[in-house]
């Protein structure tokens, strides 16, 4: 992996260091001889480097605390090399919304590395960093590392805590990882998964044995799978196939089904038909929840406050229009409007609740073709410490599939003077999520593959597609150890 050039440097912000032990006390326990290097989006809370968010609104921000999974990582005697740049409060797809200016696709500087995570994308694939924590709360770690071509885990919602995540939308948020190797993935995600009374929405200890428990009677162990993937029945959905697509989407995903497919695996065609209303339920839902959560940043209680005129200083209305205005930037200021105004008496019934309902379809057309059941469909039995032996789940589907393939991205990375010249409208940018907000819906896990593209759908899809587009394997909640060794095998 090439060297990052400086451009990046300066994306990275600020890209401060630091010796990690001294600071938490802690006793590196992992299991591996190396030291991991890792970047943290700056949207996740450190108590040794301010936390922006990339927003003026946070410009000042220094956390008397670490996030959950920040504690963890220094515990581990994880080097956390600095922070990382982001569309302002993880909105957006390109990484050209931030007070610190736009990031650059080290893999093809004329491009964008794709966004929320676009600092940490732009880290992994500059060769910065082993790993890098993102957020994801529509696809914003898949997205940059399908445009930078790196490896993007979007665990199941719950299985990381949030604790020290500065909420987007908290019912969609999961904090997750950008690698450019599976075992430094893997280590780092096997530190992080871990319950946290702090975050209410963290799975307890019971779930996580149930699954352990469950997982563990399938075969879907990374040896037995590259012995030979028969038991493996992949689903292709239909209607991942919108007419966005281009060319260099479809042969990436062509080769990792041709390379499951020759160790055995069955490919199985199926439908998810609510994924067509997916993408608009997601903005509803995400903005909404956004307009909530950036409610807080008035300049009273929190966050940067506007300078304000002699005769404004006793209107209140004044200073939180000013100091918003002025602290939030242009497309966090679209959200917060949209969202609001789906959450007023009017629109509610129209918007946010029949946004509401089509996340339930979204999740019921995904539990119906798992051959898995969804284990948070049945809680287990929090009296016992045993395995639940009780629930009435229901009876494995043999018709049912373990995952699904399908594109990560509807084309490779645009180039960064097309979307800051403003050529397309925020619906393009939107549009770019078409393909992950599904899992993000339904809390599963998904994974982005990097896959090159060959030499002809470089010639089909023109300049700029050499980069290609990443697949993603999604899997029910829970699943996330079988979702990491069905990628393994394609990468
Ligand atoms: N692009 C999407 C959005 O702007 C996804 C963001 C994310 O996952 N944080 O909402």
């Amino acid at each position: 992996m090439g060297s990052c050039p400086p451009a990046h440097r300066r994306s990275i912000s600020p890209l401060s260091r630091r010796t990690t032990r001294a600071q938490t006390g802690g006793t590196p326990s992992s299991p591996s001889t190396r030291t991991l290097t890792i970047a943290v989006k700056d949207n996740i809370c450190t108590s040794f480097l301010p936390t922006t968010c990339s927003s003026r609104a946070l410009s000042s921000f220094h956390p008397p605390y670490d996030a959950t999974c920040v504690s963890l990582l220094l515990t581990h005697g994880a080097h956390i090399i600095g922070k990382t740049n982001l569309d302002e409060f993880g909105m957006g797809s390109f990484g050209v919304h931030s007070v610190h200016g736009p990031v650059r696709n080290p893999r093809d500087r004329e491009r964008v590395p794709g966004g929320s995570s676009s600092g940490s994308a732009a880290a992994v694939a500059g060769g910065l960093c082993d790993v890098a924590l993102g957020s994801d709360t529509g696809g914003s770690i898949r997205l940059p590392a399908s445009y930078s071509q790196v490896l993007g885990l979007k665990p199941s919602y719950g299985l990381i805590s949030r604790y020290g995540l500065i909420s987007y939308a908290d019912s969609l948020d999961t904090i997750g990882l950008l690698a450019r190797d599976f075992s430094a993935l893997r280590e780092t995600f096997g530190i992080i998964a871990k319950e946290d009374e702090k975050d209410a929405t963290c799975a307890p200890a019971e779930v996580r044995a149930e699954m352990r428990h469950r997982t563990e009677e399938r075969a879907y162990g990374l040896s037995e799978l590259k012995a030979g993937a028969s038991g493996l029945r992949i689903g292709i959905p239909a209607e991942y196939f919108p007419a966005e697509l281009g060319p260099c989407s479809i042969q990436p995903l062509r080769h990792a089904l041709s390379v499951l497919h020759s160790l055995g695996a069955t490919l199985v065609p199926v439908s998810l038909p609510a994924t067509k209303y997916a993408l608009s339920a997601y903005y509803v839902l995400a903005s909404a929840e956004a307009s909530s959560n950036l409610a807080r940043y008035d300049g009273v209680r929190y966050g940067w406050r506007a300078p304000l005129e002699e005769g404004e200083r006793g209107d209140t209305a004044a200073r939180y229009a000013k100091t918003r205005s002025a602290a939030f930037g242009e497309e966090v200021q679209r959200r917060l409007l949209l969202g609001t105004y789906a959450l007023t008496a009017d629109a509610f019934d129209n918007y946010y609740l029949q946004a509401q309902k089509v996340r339930q379809m979204v999740k019921h057309d995904l539990d119906s073709i798992f051959r898995a059941p969804n284990v948070l469909n049945f809680p287990p039995n929090v009296n016992s410490s045993e395995p639940s032996q009780c629930i009435p789940l229901r009876p494995e589907l043999d018709s049912g599939v373990d995952v699904i393939l399908h594109p990560t991205a509807i084309g490779p990375a645009p180039l960064l003077e097309d979307v800051r010249e403003g050529r397309g409208s925020p619906l393009d940018a939107y549009v770019q999520d078409v393909l992950s907000v599904p899992a993000s819906l339904a809390g599963l896990p998904a994974l982005n593959i990097p896959v090159p593209v060959n030499a002809d759908v470089r010639a089909e899809g023109g300049e700029g597609t050499e980069g290609g587009v990443g697949v993603s394997v999604v899997g029910q909640w829970g699943w996330d150890e079988m979702v990491l060794n069905v990628g393994e095998l394609i990468y």
